[in-house]
């Protein structure tokens, strides 16, 4: 088992950077980027073993799209089940109103936010 894996980007081979010269002469070359495997301890499930950065990954996006989508298409909207609630709280706003000495003054309010509570039982 290899414990490297070339950049899956296409382009990857034609950047013209000094990290993927190689050979000797006038044999040099462009050459795709090795990753070592777990080089960032898994993040984002490993997709950095496969690609050296973020143009290559969009750019392998770019070319496989619609494969990609095939695999697994979506035909109709998922939907998550949540119960919203309407909360007053306590807040401040500026008043424009009565100025002391050209500056607007801090007055207490009351304020209404939404929340989205999501069923942890569907979930
Ligand atoms: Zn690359």
């Amino acid at each position: 088992m290899s414990n490297y894996n070339w950049c899956h980007g296409p382009h990857c081979h034609t950047n013209q950077t000094q990290s993927r010269v190689r050979g000797s002469g006038d044999n040099k070359v462009l050459r795709t980027i090795k990753i070592k495997q777990g080089r960032y301890n898994g993040y984002q499930n490993g997709i950095w073993d496969y690609f050296c950065n973020q143009s290559c990954l969009m750019d392998f996006i770019r070319l496989h799209l619609t494969s990609m989508i095939a695999i697994a298409p979506r035909s109709k909207a998922l939907e998550t089940p949540i119960k919203v609630e309407k909360e007053k709280y306590e807040s401040s706003r500026w008043d424009w109103n009565n100025c002391i000495e050209g500056r607007p003054q801090r007055v207490p309010c009351m304020a209404t936010r939404t929340k989205i509570l999501v069923d942890n039982d569907n979930g």
